[in-house]
């Protein structure tokens, strides 16, 4: 079978074409501009290619629900120009094949849980730390969308006392993950590119805090059977050290499960080289041919 991939990312979009066990034949990447510059790139690299079934897995916002008029829309992005848009009905206008659509962390999940590490397990998390924090959850052969989906990179967090950063959140302001933890939030709390921060301990120590009780939050919520964390953010490794430590200090031994006391192969980078992405969306569209 012959399958296309679309990773819609809110600088890039990924475009692939692979097969059903997670070959990747070809890829390129697209600039996302404006739709109306970025959709007719889409649709002609796609449009001669055979491809039997499209996945798409879309920065967001997004509608999810199959009964909604808005099902396939990027709803209420901080991207303007994508506000509103109807994804999904563009691409299906120009390509007559079956689509599977869905956010682009859970496209991830499904790409580690289908083809990666996460092979067998039933319930999984991902969790991307870039230029926002998202979550995709795998939950028993499906993706939780729930009323929407998840956006738990918002999730509330205790400020530290001795960090007087404002936050970059519009909605929650010191409040939540994402305006104190994702990648523009380190720039801007620390006056640097986060790359460049990383000889400095105390970015990191209070960067793993922040990501360690979001983690608690979500082990107690969702219990899942393991945690994957992506993104720019994630490629300062000495992270995960501190997380998984940090993580277990704030459970404080209320959760005790075999995965927990293996912390290492608990929370843990992603594993498919940073084409999870764009792997699970070889299997949202084999999922959507499947009907
Ligand atoms: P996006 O979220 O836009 O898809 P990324 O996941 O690459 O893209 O996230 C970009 C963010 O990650 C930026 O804020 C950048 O500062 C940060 N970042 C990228 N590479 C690194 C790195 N090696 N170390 C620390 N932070 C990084
Ligand atoms: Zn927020």
């Amino acid at each position: 079978m012959k399958l296309g991939a679309l990773e819609a990312g809110g600088t890039k979009m990924v475009c692939a074409i692979g097969d059903e066990t997670g070959k990747i034949y070809e890829q390129v990447s697209i600039a996302t501009t404006t739709p109306e510059e970025t959709i007719p790139k889409l649709i002609a690299y796609f449009q001669d290619k055979q491809i039997d079934a499209l996945g798409i897995a879309s920065f967001g916002p997004v509608e999810l629900d199959p009964a909604s008029e808005k099902y396939g829309y990027i709803t209420t992005t901080s991207k303007l120009a994508w506000t509103n848009f109807d994804f999904l009905g563009s691409m299906k206008a120009a390509l007559k094949c079956p689509m599977g659509f869905d956010t682009d962390v859970n496209g991830s999940v499904l790409g580690e849980v289908t083809f990666g590490q996460a092979k067998g397990k039933h319930c999984v998390m991902y969790l991307t730390v870039g230029t926002g924090i998202g979550a995709g959850v795998y939950i028993d052969g499906k993706l939780l969308h729930g009323m929407l989906h998840p956006e738990a990179g918002h999730i509330l967090i205790t400020k530290r006392d001795t960090d007087h950063y404002e936050g970059k959140c519009p909605y929650h302001k010191d409040h939540c993950l994402e305006g104190m933890a994702a990648g523009p939030a380190i720039e801007a709390r620390w006056g640097k590119k986060a790359v460049e921060l990383a000889d400095c301990p105390e970015v990191w120590d209070l960067e793993a805090d922040y990501l360690a009780q979001a983690l608690t939050n979500y082990v107690m919520v969702l219990s899942p059977e393991m945690i994957i964390l992506g993104g720019g953010v994630m490629h300062q490794e000495q992270l995960f050290p501190l997380i998984r430590k940090k993580l277990i200090t704030y459970i404080n031994g209320y959760v005790i499960t075999e995965e927990l006391e293996d912390p290492e192969h608990y929370v843990v980078p992603a594993s498919l080289h940073d084409d999870q992405g764009i792997m699970g969306c070889l299997e949202l569209a084999r999922r959507a041919l499947e009907g």
